[in-house]
């Protein structure tokens, strides 16, 4: 095994949780290696591919921490750490801010709280992955710019296998790298690899029986090294059933132009989803984060569809920038029609008396202000339900868009690694996709993926300068 020079701090993942963690550390005066794995200059990763929009629960960052907390908390359920979303909320505008002194430029939508912050030049309103030269890109390569102008080192082509560990303490990693396992000490170690998305055994074991029949909507760089390592030397991990994702067209499956947008999320929360026994499977007042979530579960998550009306394609689904109606035909994605709703189950092949019933059902309790009554149950609250009455009636096959793994290894306020009695495993942090807590609990709310990766990275960084003195 080769042995490379110590260093203070070593990072595994070069996206925005590892790039902000080196870039502090390495700003308090701290030598940092970022270990990435892919070889490429544009390495993927989802911090590059991301829309750039900086938002805590969908709130604006401006507002005061208490309120974004609350937030957060809110739209987990509760499900959230308290401690984690108490720091998020805290320090969010910190380095928010701290990131314009790094290079970064915000645009921002209207008056719309949660787009205040959107890293600059936003992508364009486009169904298909477009990220080159865009704010999310532009900013994670000026932040790369700045750790070589530091003295820090981003090694590409370095997969980080194993942490070293002596004396109970993480005194380092081993890495795969150029055909050769390499050790690289560290006083402490940061892991930031985003995520399990892209391990087909891990989704398996934790979120859905038919990995194969989801879409990946992401990089497909997080691979769950991270997860597995810290395992090994005994962390504890959490919240690993769920995942942040959207519900997309089935023609995503096979079709590039079809992800990561449009989203079916608004129109599914405003109408009803079956399966392919024409009836409901899940409560659609969780929104589309939830029923993705639901949808990888069933047996076979290639079996369901959003059916909606026409008031609801001319409303929610013209809601958002890129909304299905109209770019979701254009794009080349199937959309079925009829002029009733028996006719529209005889096109999609399900059995046209249930869909009818469930359809009834589904009108009648919302005319009675009993939707609460359904079977499954439907909640009414940040999405509002619509009926479905005015022709011409639509459905559209859906697939799953897994975005990333919200649950992870466990982390304190710090972003310090536990193990499962709460203690502190000493030298081993942890941000970003990688870690969990926060993203989740039962409605599988979504606090911010990005905001989640820079506060943590910048946390653990600034803690391993407090306890650690510089080489
Ligand atoms: C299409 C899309 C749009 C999005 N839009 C938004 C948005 O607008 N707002 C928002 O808040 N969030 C958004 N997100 C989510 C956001 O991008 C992520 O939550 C965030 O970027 C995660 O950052 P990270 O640093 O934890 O992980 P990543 O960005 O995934 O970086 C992890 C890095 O670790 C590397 N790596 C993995 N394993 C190893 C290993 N063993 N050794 C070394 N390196 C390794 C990977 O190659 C990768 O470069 C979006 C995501 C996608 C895919």
């Amino acid at each position: 095994m080769e042995q490379s020079r110590s260093y203070d701090f070593v990072v595994i993942g070069g996206g925005y949780a590892g790039l902000v963690a080196a870039n502090r550390a390495a700003q308090l005066g701290r030598s940092v290696a970022v270990l990435e794995r892919s070889e490429e200059v544009l390495y993927p990763c989802n911090s590059r591919f991301a829309g750039g929009v900086l938002h805590i629960s969908y709130e604006n960052l401006n507002d005061p921490p208490a309120d974004l907390a609350a937030a957060a908390l809110a739209i987990t359920g509760g499900g959230a750490d308290r401690a984690l979303v108490s720091a998020l909320a805290g320090n969010a505008l910190r380095v928010v801010r701290w990131l314009v002194d790094e290079g970064a430029k915000y645009v921002r939508v209207g008056d719309i709280g949660w787009r205040q912050f959107i890293l600059a030049p936003p992508r364009p309103p486009v169904t298909r992955m477009e990220w080159e030269g865009r704010g999310a890109d532009v900013t994670l390569r000026r932040l790369e710019q700045n750790l070589a102008e530091r003295g820090g080192e981003l090694l590409r082509g370095a997969r980080a296998m194993r942490l070293r560990m002596e004396d109970g303490r993480c005194a380092g990693v081993e890495a795969e790298r150029g055909g050769q396992t390499m050790a690289y000490r560290a006083k402490a170690v940061l892991i930031a690899d985003g995520g399990f998305q892209a391990n087909a055994e891990l989704v398996r074991r934790y979120i859905s029986p038919a990995p194969e029949k989801l879409k990946l909507r992401c990089a497909l760089t997080g691979a769950g090294d991270g997860l597995r390592m810290a395992q090994a030397i005994g962390a504890a991990a959490g919240g690993l059933d769920a995942f942040y994702g959207h519900l997309l067209s089935r023609d995503a499956m096979h079709d590039d132009a079809l992800w990561p947008y449009p989203m079916l999320d608004e129109l599914a929360a405003s109408s009803i989803m079956i399966d392919a026994s024409g009836r409901r499977f899940a409560d659609e007042g969780h929104g589309g984060i939830y029923l993705a979530n639901a949808v990888a579960r069933l047996a076979d998550p290639l079996s369901t569809l959003v059916v909606f009306d026409d008031a609801a394609w001319q409303g929610p689904g013209r809601a958002t920038t890129i909304s299905p109606n109209p770019v979701l035909e254009s794009a080349g994605g199937t959309v079925h029609r009829a002029d009733s709703i028996g006719a529209l189950a005889v096109k999609i092949g399900v059995p046209a008396q249930a869909l009818e019933r469930s359809v009834a059902q589904y009108n009648e309790k919302l005319d009675t202000g009993k939707l609460a009554e359904l079977d499954p149950t439907r909640t009414q609250g940040r999405y509002h339900a619509l009926s479905l009455r005015v022709p011409p009636f639509y459905a559209v096959p859906v697939c799953v868009g897994l975005t990333y793994t919200m649950g992870g290894i466990t982390i304190d306020a710090h972003a310090r690694v536990l193990r499962p009695d709460g203690s502190v495993v000493p030298g081993l942090y942890a941000a970003g996709s990688a870690t969990g807590g926060l993203d989740g609990g039962a409605p599988r709310g979504y606090v911010g993926g990005l905001i989640k990766a820079m506060v943590f990275g910048a946390l653990a960084a600034e803690h391993v300068s407090s306890a650690t003195t510089a080489t």
